[in-house]
């Protein structure tokens, strides 16, 4: 088994309130929710942060990004707005280290969140 949670949430190895999967991402709902919507969207495949990209994954992340409109659209915020964040590293403050996306909406988001 992974030692990295979001590689066992991806092989359902760990629960979670999944919302979205196909080929290669899957999106589930954050367990501790910052507004109404907030979901995690990431690539099955394990890439540890954004500087791990590769020009071999562009394709992935395009469905990633793709991922998130459907996603916004099945959950209602497409309309009203939402917001898309990686955080990168320590500074950043990433805690998981495993590249992921939060969709936050729902409500009026000020500058943090
Ligand atoms: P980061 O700070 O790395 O960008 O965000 C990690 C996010 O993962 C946090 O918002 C945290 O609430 C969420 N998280 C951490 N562990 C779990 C878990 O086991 N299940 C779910 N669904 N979310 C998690
Ligand atoms: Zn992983």
């Amino acid at each position: 088994m992974s030692d990295c949670i979001f590689c066992r949430i991806a092989n359902k190895e760990m629960p979670s309130e999944i919302v979205y999967e196909d080929e290669r991402v899957i999106a589930f709902k954050d367990i501790n929710p910052v507004a109404p919507v907030h979901i995690l969207i990431i690539p099955k495949k394990h890439i540890p942060d954004m500087t791990a990209v590769t020009e071999e994954d562009a394709e992935l992340i395009g469905a990633v990004h793709l991922a998130a409109i459907k996603i916004a659209r099945e959950v209602g915020v497409a309309e009203t707005g939402f917001r898309l964040v990686n955080n990168c590293k320590e500074d950043g403050g990433q805690v998981v280290m495993h590249l992921h996306y939060h969709l936050i909406g729902g409500r009026k988001l000020g500058i943090g969140v």
